[in-house]
């Protein structure tokens, strides 16, 4: 018998007429994200995405790679049968006999209007059936169990087992972003957040090697190959950053480092962006949770650039960053330790209300421009794929 996943999305976040394109590239994502899982075929049908698996899928695989991609509200495994009813009914009678409800509801869709039976005749017949073999009763309203039988043309799909997913948006139907990825906690999550809502993110790290060692570009690395589950395509940045922080250090106050180093960043992947086609950036700062991430440096760091930045984790308490990060599967590279370029001549207690007049009397010591261009200059790019070809 062959077996199906029916993938179904949040509809509302995909009316109007937009929703032709968003569910075309939602199927294409399920495409990309089960390659080498079993998968043979992904096609459209009405309100759902539907994946035909083959005898010898990796079921966990799929449901796994299923789960993670963004768009994805709930899925379920489905059989496929001929299109007669007695089928559906053999087919529940083996698949109910080990479970326990007390309520459940039919909910047929016939998409196929040569099917000689209509939705409601489906609905009370196989109700009767489901009532006699298992002495559970009908609740339309709220059911504990939900049997959905699609007639499809040549044959009738049967689906009951819900699981959830992220929902969001296919990745794709946002424009893309640029995420300033540190190596730390929050950042990753920042770039997973903008994924889930369809925006593919490049993701820049800016390092200070050779003044520290390759650590934190490992753990950037890492972190970048780890998120293309979500976004099956990244291009990570490397950028110098060691130039910079030497002439900062030399002509600045200890207190405003870190605001200046946040603002040469911004710079320096405002431009990168403009050339890789992003359109804003995106960091993992979260209001007051350290003292650069006041209101008034963010709004000072605001001001270096053009572009809108964007924060997902604006709100987030610290806790909820982690949990994101667990469940995501970051947390594990976040916490190796790392010689970050900002912890290099910072002071433990740096400036909390930044005032953007100090900071212009400051820069105009620099030669913000010259050491703008020479980073954008000697990048160096990674791209990571996913899934890896086998
Ligand atoms: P994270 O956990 O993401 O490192 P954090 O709480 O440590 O964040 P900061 O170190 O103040 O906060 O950094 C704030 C944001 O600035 C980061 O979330 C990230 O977007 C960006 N950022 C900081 N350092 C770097 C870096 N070396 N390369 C790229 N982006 C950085
Ligand atoms: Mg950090």
């Amino acid at each position: 018998m062959d077996t199906h996943v029916i993938v179904r999305f949040h509809e509302a976040a995909l009316k109007g007429k937009n929703r032709p394109m968003f569910i075309r590239q939602l199927a294409q994502n399920l495409r990309r994200a089960t390659m080498g899982t079993g998968v043979t075929r992904v096609w459209l049908g009405h309100l759902f995405v539907a994946l035909r698996l083959s005898e010898g899928v990796d079921w966990p695989l799929v449901r796994e790679r299923v789960s993670q991609c963004f768009g994805v509200a709930k899925y379920y495994r489905a059989w496929q049968v001929p299109p007669d009813l007695d089928n559906v009914r053999s087919l529940l009678s083996g698949q109910l006999e080990h479970r326990t409800f007390d309520t459940f509801r039919i909910t047929a869709n016939r998409a196929d209007k040569r099917f000689p039976k209509t939705s409601l005749d489906i609905n009370i017949e196989l109700g009767a059936y489901v009532e006699a073999l298992t002495g559970a009763a009908v609740n339309l309203s709220n059911p504990d169990l939900e049997i959905f039988v699609d007639v499809i043309g040549k044959s009738i799909l049967v689906y009951f087992d819900e699981m959830k997913a992220y929902g969001g948006l296919p990745l794709g139907v946002s424009g893309q972003t640029m995420t300033l990825l540190s190596g730390g906690i929050d950042s990753p999550v920042a770039a997973w957040h903008m994924m889930k809502r369809g925006s593919p993110t490049h993701l820049i790290h800016f390092h200070s090697y050779p003044l520290v060692d390759s650590s934190s570009i490992e753990k950037a690395e890492e972190l970048a190959m780890h998120l293309s589950r979500y976004q099956y395509d990244s291009t990570l940045i490397l950028a110098p950053f060691a130039e910079v922080q030497k002439r900062i250090i030399v002509s600045t106050p200890k207190s405003y480092r870190v605001v200046l180093y946040r603002r040469f960043m911004v710079r320096i992947a405002e431009e990168l962006a403009r050339r890789h086609g992003a359109i804003a950036l995106v960091t993992g700062e979260s209001l007051a949770q350290v003292s650069s991430q006041t209101m008034e440096n963010i709004a000072a760091i605001d001001e270096a650039g053009q572009m809108p930045i964007l924060r997902p984790l604006i709100g987030f308490n610290k806790n909820e960053i982690i949990d994101v990060a667990r469940d995501i599967g970051t947390f594990d590279v976040s916490i190796l330790p790392d010689q970050d370029c900002c912890s290099l001549f910072v002071p433990a207690h740096p400036v909390i209300h930044g005032d953007v007049k100090v900071v212009h009397r400051l820069e105009a010591e620099l030669p913000v421009r010259e050491l703008v261009n020479s980073a954008v200059e000697e990048v160096k790019i990674r791209r990571f794929s996913f899934p890896t070809p086998s």
